[in-house]
């Protein structure tokens, strides 16, 4: 992408509604734009990080073996009605009516959709077990929206619902899961933290919401320090195993939200801190199946309600809570894998034409390998394209000057460290490929 044509309004000032600091970046790195509130526009550069968290979320759950699908934001008030829940959830819900007067609604979360589909079409335990998902808008009419995307009314959400004959069954759903998540997070260069959640009136004992460490975050959490060591990517539990030993090995070490802490059962090096939930896995058996009835036939022929789960993350959420946990005074500080471009070219001298030639080639070669690469091809100051640069939190910025390029050189910059790198043209491209 050539930074002269790219749809990137930066903003220099920092807009006073903003109290997070991820809703300023977000803001000033031109990746949203609000529309009302709790609303949001997504701009290239945001859609691009969007796309890309969805993207390992989709690789995680696909590898889990949940299947993807789409189910439609607006819903009928009937299945809402069928569960109970059209009356219990109150405001939180944007209720609709067509022109017909029918009550439809815009889903805040689909357990009653699902559930329908699933009891239309599944009729034996040799079609079980099920796990399906899908990544879809959600609206929930928030008391108080805030801190951008942190809290808003309209969000991006990945749900998935599992459907079990038995209890073991389900458990086994939920410890597969519980695995998917801490991947997912993993993989995104995030540490997000299983803590066990209060279930609700529903009770039972399996819920665990995913926590990330930021001092931004709406809730006071608690976690033994070996958490933060945890390397789950190198641990490779095979997804089609049981998972016993591996989810009682994680889930003995202690980690806590405010609601669940117990101080007599925390360990001694305990880290205090405030927290963002941008996961939440349940397990809530026939809560759904049951009302809805979601009935099978089982081995012996005798009709089964069908065991239920259900898991999610706050997709557009993550994006804001990776930058609250990584960034500096400069700005936004990508984790790679979530970073919108890989690399930015800095031109720093578009009229001196062995510059332009240079950069013009790297870009080429490049992009024909296939890295997102972004070429700030303006006619600015190197001050204001080195600001936007570290603004946007593009890993990898490759600076081409005419002094350097008189030498042999050109700057690589890592933005996480700071580090600088002279390298020669082929050395840098070598680099950034590899
Ligand atoms: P919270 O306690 O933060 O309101 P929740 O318990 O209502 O969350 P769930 O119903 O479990 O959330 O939704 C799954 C995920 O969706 C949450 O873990 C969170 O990451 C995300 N989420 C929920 N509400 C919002 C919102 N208003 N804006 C952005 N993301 C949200
Ligand atoms: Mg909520």
């Amino acid at each position: 992408m050539r930074m002269s044509q790219f749809f990137l309004p930066t903003l220099k000032e920092t807009p006073a509604e903003a109290q997070v600091v991820s809703h300023r970046l977000m803001l000033r790195a031109g990746m949203i734009r609000q529309t009302s509130a709790g609303i949001y526009a997504w701009l290239p550069l945001g859609w691009r990080v969007l796309q890309k968290v969805a993207q390992i979320v989709r690789e995680e759950q696909d590898r889990a073996g949940a299947q993807e699908m789409l189910m439609p934001t607006i819903q009928s008030a009937d299945l809402w009605k069928q569960s109970g829940r059209y009356e219990a959830y109150g405001k939180e819900m944007l209720r609709i009516t067509d022109r017909h007067d029918r009550e439809m609604l815009y889903g805040p979360t689909n357990e009653e959709m699902i559930t329908d589909i699933f009891k239309t079409f599944v009729k034996s335990y040799k079609d079980l077990p099920k796990n399906l998902y899908h990544i879809q808008w959600k609206f929930r009419d928030e008391i108080r929206p805030r801190f951008g995307l942190m809290r808003g009314r309209e969000f991006l959400m990945k749900d998935n619902y599992s459907f079990d004959l038995d209890v073991e069954g389900a458990k086994l759903s939920y410890r597969r899961m519980f695995l998917a998540y801490l991947r997912t997070f993993a993989r995104m260069g995030i540490k997000a933290i299983p803590m066990r959640a209060d279930t609700g009136p529903i009770g039972g004992d399996l819920s665990h919401e995913f926590i990330i460490l930021a001092e931004t975050g709406e809730s006071q959490v608690f976690c033994d320090r070996r958490w933060l060591e945890l390397d789950v990517l190198a641990e490779a539990p095979a997804p089609d195993s049981d998972l016993k030993e591996f989810f009682d090995r994680y889930t003995s070490i202690y980690a806590a939200t405010e609601e669940m802490h117990d101080a007599a059962k925390a360990p001694a090096d305990l880290v205090t801190a405030r927290g963002i939930e941008v996961g939440h896995i349940f397990y809530f058996g026939k809560k759904y199946s049951q009302p809805m009835e979601a009935i099978v036939a089982g081995p012996d022929g005798q009709p089964v309600t069908v065991e239920m789960g259900s898991y999610g993350i706050g997709v557009s959420r993550v994006v804001a809570a990776i930058i609250e946990a990584s960034h500096d005074e400069q700005g936004i500080i990508w984790p790679e894998p979530v970073a919108p471009f890989k690399l930015a070219i800095v031109n720093l001298k578009v009229d001196d034409a062995e510059c332009s030639r240079v950069c013009e080639d790297l870009y080429a070669r490049l992009s024909g390998a296939k890295v997102e690469v972004l070429y700030d091809d303006r006619n600015e100051r190197p001050g204001a394209k080195f600001a936007d640069m570290d603004l946007i939190g593009v890993p990898w910025q490759l600076t081409v000057g005419p002094r350097g390029l008189k030498a042999g050189v050109v700057e690589l910059k890592r933005r996480a460290t700071g580090e600088k790198f002279e390298l020669s043209v082929e050395d840098a491209l070598a680099r950034v490929m590899a």
